[in-house]
């Protein structure tokens, strides 16, 4: 699927809807521009990619709300050459996100399916600095560790301590945190001394962050 002036177009459209939500980090802005977006789902659902929703993708699961990944990404804070964390690889756009941000970005994902056909997304589309993990994200993944940064896209119903764990020292973990209908977006982050702090930035809806792998 290749690039045109059409998907372009709606990109700007996208940009301008995310600025006008509040969303102002230029380079973050520059990801929705420069990414086409489109490539993360179905062909024949390719114009859904630049509307301000979720959308369903393969395995049950769904590729995160424009507005979402860019608020998420705002407080994750990441500069350049953080090596960052994400759970849920899902689509592989938010790992995109972060990758055309500068971070060096290792994703994880349960579902077998999605993970070997986002690997070969990544790979085709030229994002193949971003390394996909198969495997259950609440063990993180300790090869690798700490991180600066570490994200999360689905909802919590606990805190993964384990990732906490893998959590540099001034490090940022942002968790959508709750029950199965709604979750809080949480900010954890980890201090010189170890203790943690926690804020808190509103309500969302994630799909749900669950234990173990499925093959199929
Ligand atoms: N970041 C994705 C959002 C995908 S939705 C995107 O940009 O498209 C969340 C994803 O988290 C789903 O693909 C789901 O399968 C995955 N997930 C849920 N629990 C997980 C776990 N324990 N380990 C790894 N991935 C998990």
């Amino acid at each position: 699927m290749t690039d045109t002036p059409k998907y372009r177009g709606l990109r700007q459209r996208l940009v301008k809807e995310l600025r006008s939500k509040g969303i102002k980090d230029e380079r973050i802005l520059s990801a929705f521009i420069d990414i086409p977006r489109h490539h993360f789902l179905e062909r024949a659902f390719a114009e859904w990619a630049y509307k301000d929703v979720a959308f369903p993708i393969d395995a049950d699961q769904t590729i995160s709300q424009p507005y979402t990944v860019a608020m998420q990404t705002t407080l994750l804070d990441v500069q350049k050459g953080h090596k960052v964390l994400e759970i849920g690889t899902g689509s592989g756009f938010q790992a995109c996100v972060l990758h055309y941000l500068g971070c060096k970005v290792y994703t994880i994902e349960r579902q077998k399916l999605l993970f070997d056909k986002t690997s070969q997304l990544l790979n085709r589309i030229g994002f193949t600095g971003v390394r996909t993990l198969f495997g259950d994200g609440f063990e993180g993944a300790p090869r690798f560790a700490p991180f600066d940064r570490i994200i999360v896209t689905a909802g919590a119903s606990e805190l993964p301590f384990k990732l906490i764990d893998q959590l540099k020292t001034g490090g940022i973990m942002v968790i959508p945190f709750g029950d199965s209908d709604s979750q809080d977006m949480i900010r954890i982050t980890k201090s010189e001394d170890g203790t943690l702090t926690r804020e808190n930035f509103g309500t969302y809806r994630f799909v749900p962050f669950l234990k173990g792998v499925n093959l199929h």
